[in-house]
């Protein structure tokens, strides 16, 4: 039997899920740690390893390096392709990950559902909305392979974005699969966007009949009804919310420090070092506040139940996180963080500013995709 610490050997089959584990977690250095045993036993051809280890880097921000086995590799397969697309759109080069999209048809490599995936989330962070609507047809019609509906679900996102709110709707409605809470949440999201509550309330419907309603639906809701100024309806849900006894997702962050993963909640008061950390965070916000920084507080009502709004924005994970960052890394150093909510306005401008203002690249995976902050700019272009 195989015992652990005794001599037993890792193999390229545990590499591969090493890999996978270290993408999962933005794990950068471990990754790093993986690829050089990939390097030093000879695993270092087989495919199946150089597709997880460009997943791995570019899952954790580090889409050059990705790119750079990409164009080592001398035999590729669809999924190396799909892996270098999907990396280029989530890292934010949308134009990249469509030109790669070409460049293997031209090669010769049909796509698969996967590499779909990769360039419909392309088309989705680069609000190519033409673009979108083509791809999912010629899924069907050129490549006989069926959308599913995350393929569905990037084009109305990027419909619902442009304010084609209509069509989106329509777009769901006339889908060969089910809709998923997942594909109304996202059109609720523009809804909030385009405060357009009418459709919004037509959502939360949907939501009811899939018994899907979750915390964030009803924050989304909250959302619209705050940015119209209606406060009756605003209390109105806050009550249902409070009889149904829906709670919010707390926000989570994960940040890697020589070699050990810290996970930071909202609020952290557990974190071993949170003196340290809510020091720091009021020494940068000081700083910042030179520079022009004011918290959002009217942005997006993350945290429900918390009486001050104001403090509650200071300590959404992500600020912990960078907090922590910034305490425990050299001056001028990248700060890399992992995060499982959709990062808010307020934490956002809090990156971008600090990104100048203390010359740190920032690196922020959210739910959806990557934010590189660096000197003052996000790669996102403040669209997410
Ligand atoms: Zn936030
Ligand atoms: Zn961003």
């Amino acid at each position: 039997m195989c015992n652990p610490g005794r001599g037993c050997k890792p193999d390229g089959v545990t590499c591969v899920h090493l890999l996978r584990a270290c993408a999962h977690l933005g794990a950068l250095d471990f990754g790093e740690r993986v690829h050089r045993y990939i390097d030093e036993n000879g695993y270092g051809n087989a495919i199946n390893l150089r597709n997880s280890l460009i997943a791995m880097y570019s899952k954790c921000g580090n889409l050059d390096k990705a790119f750079q086995i990409f164009q080592q590799m001398t035999e590729r397969n669809v999924v190396t392709w799909s892996a270098m697309i999907s990396g280029m759109a989530m890292n934010g080069n949308g134009e990249d990950a469509i030109e790669a999209f070409k460049e293997m048809q031209r090669m010769g490599v049909p796509p698969d559902e996967q590499t779909f995936t990769g360039v419909l989330s392309a088309c989705r962070h680069g609000r190519l909305v033409d673009e979108g609507l083509r791809l999912l047809e010629h899924m069907e019609m050129e490549f006989g392979l069926q959308p599913n509906v995350y393929h569905y679900g990037c084009v109305v996102d990027v419909l619902g974005r442009a304010g084609l709110l209509d069509q989106a709707y329509k777009l769901i409605n006339s889908m060969r699969v089910e809709p998923d809470a997942t594909i109304w949440r996202t059109l609720l999201g523009a809804c909030r966007i385009h405060e357009d509550f009418a459709l919004g309330e037509r959502i939360i419907g949907h939501l009811i009949e899939l018994k899907a309603q979750e915390a964030g639906d009803y924050v989304l809701l909250l959302n619209i009804y705050a940015s119209i100024g209606n406060w009756n309806k605003v209390a109105d849900v806050r009550k249902l919310m409070k009889e149904k006894g829906i709670q919010t997702t707390p926000g989570c962050s994960t940040i890697e420090l020589d070699h050990k993963i810290h996970e930071l909640v909202v609020d952290d008061d557990s974190h071993p070092r949170k003196k340290e950390i809510y020091e720091t965070l009021r020494e940068i916000e000081q700083q910042l506040k030179i520079a022009g920084y004011v918290a959002e507080i009217s942005s997006e009502l993350h945290d429900m139940d918390s009486k001050n709004k104001g403090d509650a924005l200071c300590y959404h994970s992500e600020k912990l996180a960078i907090a922590l960052g910034v305490l425990s890394t050299p001056p001028g150093a990248a700060i890399r963080v992992a995060n499982n909510v959709r990062i808010c306005i307020d934490c956002h401008n809090f990156a971008k500013l600090l990104s100048s203002v203390y010359s740190r690249k920032v690196i922020i995976r959210d739910r959806n995709r990557f934010h590189h902050f660096e000197q003052g700019h996000c790669s996102c272009n403040d669209y997410w």
